[in-house]
């Protein structure tokens, strides 16, 4: 666990785990879980090199969030993500007690994966989840999605 300093540093900090993990050769996506003033979890996407295909980077932060706090409650956390969470991810964080999730690309930059396919109307239909958005844009996380 590290102090939380600002959202953009947090959200740097995503993308920076994202590009190595695409780096290695798995996606490019990089998330982690804020409580109570720390940096509670740190994590990029894992699909690729653990053959599980609910690794997201989101759900990574997730589970090591509550493995490193000896908990599955998170109420009160804020999820923060290099890419707008999938509804997979987004319902993940609302199951932990999440309800905040900051993101610093729209998923519909994602180019290298069928999401557009996966799912047409291609975004969440936020209004479902208890779950507040807030986009903070930036260029990194945006150009690392169109690799
Ligand atoms: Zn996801």
């Amino acid at each position: 666990m590290t102090p939380f300093t600002s959202d953009l540093d947090l959200l740097e900090q995503t993308v920076a785990v994202a590009k190595a993990a695409f780096d290695r050769g798995d996606g490019a996506f990089g998330a982690a879980v804020v409580l109570d003033g720390n940096v509670v979890s740190l994590e990029a996407v894992a699909i690729d090199s653990t053959l599980d295909p609910t690794a997201h980077g989101e759900v990574c932060a997730i589970r090591a969030a509550c493995r490193n706090l000896g908990t599955t409650d998170l109420t009160g956390g804020v999820l923060y993500t290099s890419c707008e969470p999938c509804v997979m991810c987004a319902s993940a964080a609302v199951w932990a007690g999440i309800r905040s999730v900051i993101y610093a690309a729209p998923i519909e930059a994602v180019t290298r994966y069928p999401v557009r396919d996966l799912f047409p109307s291609g975004t969440i239909d936020w209004s479902l989840l208890p779950l507040k958005r807030t986009f903070m844009p930036l260029d990194d996380a945006i150009e690392l999605l169109s690799r």
